[in-house]
């Protein structure tokens, strides 16, 4: 990361000759399409529901007046993503840990419906291991010692400092895979003192009956990133001195020490029991993908893809009377961008053809951007990059812009060009702890050997409070509408800024190509020519 930021922050003052026109980037137009995503009309564009087909439309109208071509699935502007909806049936959901009285989701507990047993109830010793990570590269092997076969895992939920933030990011999300790939057949995570000040535990108690999403295979299975995980739960305060009761040492203790370093892992004494019922539906949902061919027919069949998920989570529990989420940053803003680049490069298209893609299900773990990125509508190995628009926070004049995942491909040039040109700076992620990089849509095209990024607005300047404010306030809350102080004019640099980056790949001599050693790209990319790190 010091690298990185070291080399990109030297950027030289004056601008560099662009290799375009600029082009207009209209505030109005932005909002335009912001206004209409966030209206309650959409009721907060669930996947399956009318609300996320009506924006479906609204996408391809666009595509459509901007001259682009569709690239769904033959010959359309949809590509559709089979889905399992799951639904908890209301008060069917428990935990009981130990000798203690069974408690109720929401009570110090929280479990979602699951996906692979409808009506479940499993019970399991349990042992404690850490963080729950393993990377032998960093010496990181928290199961070391631990015999977690048929029982439960426990995991503290951050990780150790002094990883860098992306590989943290990676390995926290490989969770899952560590534990059944040791015989562990479900995660207990523990919403300790430094989870709650980032995420109040009553605010995901809150999500208890939001539906859950999962893609299906071709056969109509259900696709699961770690087969034999059956049962998992989030406990929080009490709930937890239950857990560790009779255990080696005090949970406080070890939250503590997990809050800088490893804890080294125990068998816990509580038993612990899970109890759940989920209805299931099967829905079509789809990705709207638009195309503008290149104009060099030496290249035009590499693709460049700039995607923006347009779902948001749709209804739920009220917050001072209003049941409607409708994301107006998230990504009501990200999909105002996409629609605005589509209409500048479909107006002067570059040498190589770029595809837009309008993602299905981000919300519900990546689920459209994951389907593309599998089952791509255009070859796999022409797909040279990618680039996300996700919830840019634009409640104020941004002076820097950080993009995850830059450092580990020569995408990292492109994205400094582009900023030099605008006059912003790059900065390092400000906020490792959320793990961002694995968060949005570019991450599924990481794991297919993409080299891709996500750009957010940064912390310079205002955007610090602006997006503390944000993350606190009004992130997956239903105040993410059109009553936010949003600076369009801001909306429509961003638009620039990628649109800029993008123009830049499009028209370059050679594509981004991952650094060599880097650890995604050896990880996804084996084979794939590298370069040396700048
Ligand atoms: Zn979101």
């Amino acid at each position: 990361m010091k690298t990185f930021a070291a080399a990109l922050l030297c950027l030289a003052a004056p601008a560099i000759a662009q290799t375009a026109e600029p082009r207009t980037f209209s505030p109005e137009a932005f909002k335009s399409h912001v206004a209409f995503l966030a209206d309650d009309l959409l009721q907060g564009r669930q996947p399956g529901e009318p609300g996320h087909q009506i924006a479906m439309r609204y996408v391809v109208s666009q595509f459509m007046a901007a001259g682009l071509t569709p690239a769904g699935d033959n010959g359309s502007w949809y590509q559709k993503v089979p889905l399992r909806e799951a639904r908890l049936v209301k008060g069917s959901s428990f935990v009981t840990i130990g000798g203690s009285p069974r408690r109720a989701n929401g009570d110090g507990f929280f479990t979602a419906p699951s996906m692979v047993e409808m009506s479940q109830n499993r019970s399991a010793d349990v042992v404690f291991a850490g963080h729950c990570l393993y990377e032998p590269s960093l010496r990181i092997d928290d199961f070391k010692g631990l015999d977690v076969k048929g029982k439960f895992v426990a995991c503290l939920l951050g990780f150790p400092k002094g990883l860098p933030s992306e590989t943290a990011a990676f390995l926290t999300d490989q969770r899952a895979r560590f534990v059944v790939q040791r015989g562990g057949i479900g995660i207990i995570a523990l919403w300790d003192a430094a989870q709650e000040k980032r995420v109040p535990f009553a605010r995901v108690a809150a999500t208890i009956d939001n539906p859950r999403m999962k893609r299906l295979n071709p056969d109509g299975s259900v696709y699961q990133f770690a087969p034999g995980l059956l049962a998992n739960g989030v406990l929080a305060g009490p709930a937890i001195d239950e857990l560790f009761a009779g255990a080696p040492r005090h949970f406080a203790d070890v939250a503590n020490q997990g809050a800088s370093k490893s804890v080294k892992g125990f068998a816990l004494k509580q038993r612990v029991t899970f109890q759940r019922e989920a209805t299931w539906k099967t829905i079509e949902s789809a990705n709207v993908v638009g195309m503008v061919k290149g104009i060099d027919a030496a290249v035009n069949q590499q693709y460049v893809v700039l995607g923006a998920h347009l779902d948001h989570i749709g209804v739920g529990t009220p917050v001072n009377g209003d049941a409607i989420y409708n994301g107006a940053l998230d990504n009501g803003a990200g999909s105002a961008t996409l629609i605005e680049v589509a209409k500048a490069t479909a107006a002067h298209p570059p040498r190589r053809s770029v595809l837009f893609i309008s993602a299905t299900a981000e919300e519900k773990g990546l689920l459209g951007a994951e389907y593309f990125a599998g089952n791509p509508t255009v070859p796999a190995a022409n797909l040279v990059s990618m680039i996300d628009l996700d919830m840019p926070i634009i409640t104020y004049n941004f002076t820097d812009v950080v993009a995850y995942g830059a450092e580990h491909s020569s995408l990292a040039t492109f994205v400094s060009a582009a900023a030099t040109d605008m006059g912003l700076k790059l900065s390092p992620d400000p906020i490792p702890e959320e793990t961002l990089f694995v968060r949005s849509d570019h991450y599924a095209f990481v794991q297919k050997g993409v080299p891709a990024i996500l750009l957010a607005t940064g912390y310079g300047g205002e955007g610090a409070a602006a997006w503390g404010k944000f993350m606190s306030t009004n992130y997956h809350q239903p105040s993410d509408d059109m009553n936010l102080p949003i600076h369009w004019d801001q909306g429509a640099r961003f638009a620039e800024l990628n649109w800029r980056i993008m123009e830049r790949i499009a028209n370059a001599a050679d594509v981004p190509r991952w650094y060599q050693g880097d650890f995604f790209g050896d990880r996804f990319a084996p084979e794939a020519p590298k370069v040396a790190r700048k």
